[in-house]
């Protein structure tokens, strides 16, 4: 089997002209991983929508059903960011079912990777930040809860604190959660990950890769998870808008291999999600989207998963 990628049609829903939040990047990825031969048609997978009970693991049904339904609250909708729509609820859920995908076939050939995903920044109640159920957790608890797995280790490396994900799992052992991002950045408060390593303003490839190599694989012979879920985020790149670091793309390259090759070699299996990612200029954004699947590739093969 080869590397399976995960996508759906139904990732990108229309959002008002100049809205910005970059809705087309997901299936320009899509095209683009076809486009350039890192992936083949058949390497895709597409998810099911998730039925509400397991989105339910982790949100109050009554958050769920009031955004379902269009019900949520004025405040609690502008927290969000997204204007609220029947095809964005389709999206939101069909994603959390495409993190779900990824890593049960992650669990089964050892890596895997979801085209769109990493809304960590969801709580139990309410969403923030374009974040609106957390697809991390929900997939995480899931996979425990039909017993494929005990232990999860959450690698968030988006630019941004992982907080809703810190704040959801802040007292269970069964997940453990690091997150890796630009201290001044958003969110202003911030949680409590079991492991957070906050990063000044403006670091840059050598000494960020540095840091991640001090924590990350003695994390992974500490918490010796069954899965790692990784939030591949790509706003610490110095172009993004919402970033604040200054990583290149082939920094960023860079610590995809790291990341995968640290996990790989240690037989930790790997369910990618790609994160943030906000530029203004689309197909640069969406090339730098791509270097996990081109790093995933490249390490699969390396593998021979
Ligand atoms: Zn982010």
């Amino acid at each position: 089997m080869d590397l399976p990628l995960i996508y759906h049609p139904d990732y990108v829903v229309p959002l008002p002209i100049g809205h910005r939040f970059p809705m087309a990047k997901f299936k320009n990825l899509y095209d683009c991983l076809l486009r350039d031969g890192v992936a083949t048609i058949e390497q895709f997978h597409q998810p099911d929508r998730p039925p509400s009970p397991w989105i339910e693991l982790i949100h109050d049904s009554d958050y769920v059903n009031a955004y379902c339904t269009g019900t949520l609250d004025a405040k609690a909708q502008r927290r969000i960011g997204l204007p609220w729509s029947p095809a964005l609820v389709n999206r939101t859920c069909t994603a959390v079912g495409g993190t779900i995908l990824t890593a049960q076939l992650a669990l089964k050939t050892g890596l895997a990777c979801n085209t769109a995903g990493g809304t960590h920044h969801a709580f139990p109640a309410h969403g923030s930040g374009f974040c609106i159920f957390n697809d991390l957790a929900i997939a995480a608890r899931y996979l425990q809860q039909i017993g494929l797995v005990h232990k999860v280790l959450i690698v968030d490396l988006d630019v941004h604190q992982g907080d809703g994900t810190a704040f959801i799992f802040q007292n269970d052992e069964s997940v453990f959660t690091f997150s890796m991002h630009c201290e001044i950045n958003f969110p202003g408060t911030k949680q409590k990950s079991d492991l957070d390593v906050p990063l000044r303003a403006g670091m840059e490839d050598d000494e960020y890769l540095q840091t991640l190599d001090r924590y990350l694989p003695d994390l992974l012979t500490h918490v010796k998870p069954d899965l790692v879920l990784y939030d591949a985020g790509i706003d610490p790149h110095l172009d993004d808008r919402l970033g604040k670091l200054n990583l290149t793309d082939t920094g960023l390259y860079r610590r995809e291999m790291q990341v995968l090759t640290t996990c790989l070699s240690l037989g930790c299996p790997v369910a990618c999600v790609i994160g943030g990612g906000y530029s203004e200029d689309m197909n640069a954004l969406v090339y730098r989207h791509s270097l996990l699947h081109r790093a995933a590739s490249n390490v699969y093969r390396q593998y021979r998963l």
